[in-house]
């Protein structure tokens, strides 16, 4: 996960505002950065090639659908990030911020965490997936409606094995477009 939550302050901390490891590790005392949906200590972890992210000492009991975290989804969330925050900037009205991991407690069965949102300060929101594992389109259709269902629009960006022709299809039928994320990988 890309956000945790400073125990103390309850601040939202972002992994990306931090340079390293070392950084978050010296400015946050042992147990002080929990996860936003189950509250358990998270620590921070910064491998070459992952981006910086927390992780949870023990597995998330939280019951929220959210999508698992894989190094590629980390990234592509953070890509999707700039991306909006590249379509925002020129704004003057500044009515709108981009948000990542973001908790929608009204959404779906048990609330969902939204990968990016663009969040308008009246209220609107702008949903960004970043789907890279097999989905079905029947399974898109199905979070699609949990976001249209509190007025929420989604954009789906697809990658990896979620992006088959058949999810194409339906998001082009659905949308008209459809994202894509494509990874570069090296070995070096
Ligand atoms: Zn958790």
């Amino acid at each position: 996960m890309l956000v945790a939550i400073n125990k103390n302050s309850r601040e939202r901390v972002k992994a990306i505002e931090h340079k390293t490891g070392h950084a978050l590790r010296s400015k946050f005392s042992c147990g002080d950065l929990i996860c936003p949906f189950c509250d358990g200590i998270v620590f921070a972890r910064d491998r070459p090639g992952f981006v910086l992210h927390f992780v949870h000492s023990h597995p998330c009991t939280s019951n929220i659908d959210r999508h698992p975290e894989s190094p590629e989804h980390e990234q592509g969330k953070l890509k999707i990030a700039e991306f909006l925050n590249q379509q925002i900037k020129d704004d003057p009205s500044q009515c709108a911020k981009v948000e990542v991991e973001y908790r929608l407690s009204e959404c779906g069965e048990h609330g969902r965490v939204a990968d990016v949102a663009l969040v308008y300060d009246n209220g609107n929101l702008l949903i960004c997936e970043c789907q890279l594992s097999k989905i079905t389109s029947n399974e898109l259709e199905k979070r699609t409606l949990d976001y249209y269902s509190i007025g929420a629009d989604v954009v789906w960006f697809l990658g990896k094995d979620a992006d088959t022709p058949e999810n194409r299809n339906w998001l082009r039928s659905m949308f008209g477009s459809v994202g894509r994320l494509d990874f570069v990988y090296t070995s070096s």
